[in-house]
């Protein structure tokens, strides 16, 4: 079976010898060292800042929600994984989406003013499949109707854009470390911050409000475990040569799938991409299913990543219309990608694609 993704698993030996410091020290919990030292690297390895680790990605956007005290409309891009439109909705705030760029499936900012209202009070954006916002534009807006932004970096760990991290744009960005992100701690997330203040307001969110006897906040439990850092701490070394791994499947795969106008992605000169989603966009929904029913049936399976459109979630109080984000979602689909995929699998895969592509 070849799923679209594959969790990386460091050596046992190495987790193990985390657990052995654990076992030692007694404290599995509560911003322990493991903790402190995973956030510590990862400011470092991503070259920002200030760094929170959370529990999920999930709850990384809906602190960072609380953080900038948001009550009323967000922006948001209806082309996303759904806990982007669930985290706003989470919060009590309205999402608004506006439609995104067809050329890189990222909210498109020339759309944002027309929805911006007297209750708009945020821009959450998403790095769709790790490909930059356009965030000068995104930032230039904020400032002209003075609006949060918050990047959902969920896909862009690592990503650089001019030589600088992506996560240094906005006022918070979020990522997510879950299993199947390129960088993971089985689950996880954390939110990049640029003020030593507003990485102390995120410290207390996360931690029920208050440090040790002193109160100061409507908190909750966002942290996360020294269980959890330690897997972080065995992966992140590796994740340099993991995405150098999948950047050479990408190539693998542009290679074979050159010429059916389905690769849609460019990445330009002044970007530096993790390879964390390889997404093909094919001409109609028909031939995607029939694409997917060939692959499912040679037991490969690739996912609708980002599908549905979110404007069209069934619990939303208003229907919004999003074109160019809905037919984008109804033929879009995202290939096996991971560091232990075999070349014979993608030269495989591609085949299929271009047996299918042939006959329809
Ligand atoms: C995975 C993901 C999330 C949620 O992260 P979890 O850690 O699974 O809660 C949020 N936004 C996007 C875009 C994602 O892909």
């Amino acid at each position: 079976m070849i799923n679209v993704t594959k969790t990386y698993l460091p050596p046992l030996e190495e987790y193990v010898k985390y657990l052995e410091k654990l076992w030692a020290s007694g404290t599995v919990t509560n911003n322990g060292v493991l903790v402190q030292e995973l956030e510590a690297k990862l400011a470092e390895y991503l070259d920002v800042p200030f760094i929170q680790y959370i529990s999920n990605g999930t709850m990384a956007i809906q602190i960072a929600l609380r953080a900038l005290d948001i009550h009323g409309e967000v922006i948001t891009t209806p082309f996303s994984y759904v806990a982007t439109t669930n985290a706003i909705l989470w919060e009590y705030c309205e999402p608004i989406f506006v439609d995104i760029d067809p050329k890189t499936f990222c909210i498109n900012p020339a759309k944002i003013e027309a929805s911006i209202t007297e209750r708009t009070r945020a821009i959450l954006a998403v790095h769709v499949y790790g490909y930059p916002c356009d965030v000068k534009a995104i930032d230039g807006i904020a400032k002209k109707y003075n609006l949060k932004v918050i990047y959902d970096a969920a896909h862009a760990f690592g990503c650089k854009l001019n030589g600088s991290s992506l996560l240094n744009y906005g006022d918070l960005s979020t990522l997510s470390f879950h299993a199947t992100k390129l960088f993971h701690t089985v689950e996880g997330g954390a939110i990049v911050a640029h003020t030593p203040q507003m990485a102390d307001t995120l410290i207390k969110i996360k931690s029920f409000g208050h440090l040790g006897d002193e109160y100061y906040t409507l908190g909750l439990n966002g942290k996360n475990s020294e269980l959890h850092a330690a897997m972080g701490l065995c992966v992140l070394p590796n994740v340099a040569g993991i995405a150098q791994r999948r950047r050479a499947i990408c190539e693998v795969y542009d290679n074979e799938l050159r010429g059916l106008g389905i690769v849609f992605f460019k990445i330009s000169q002044d970007y530096e991409y993790n390879y964390a989603y390889y997404p093909v966009v094919f001409q109609n929904e028909t031939q995607l299913l029939s694409v997917k029913q060939t692959l499912n049936s040679n037991q490969i399976n690739p996912r609708r990543y980002f599908y549905p459109s979110l404007n069209t979630l069934p619990f939303l109080r208003t229907r919004q219309l999003c074109p160019i984000s809905e037919d984008v979602s109804s033929r879009v689909l995202c290939l096996p990608l991971y560091e232990s995929l075999e070349k014979q699998d993608v030269l495989r895969i591609s085949a299929l694609i271009k047996k299918v592509l042939r006959m329809s």
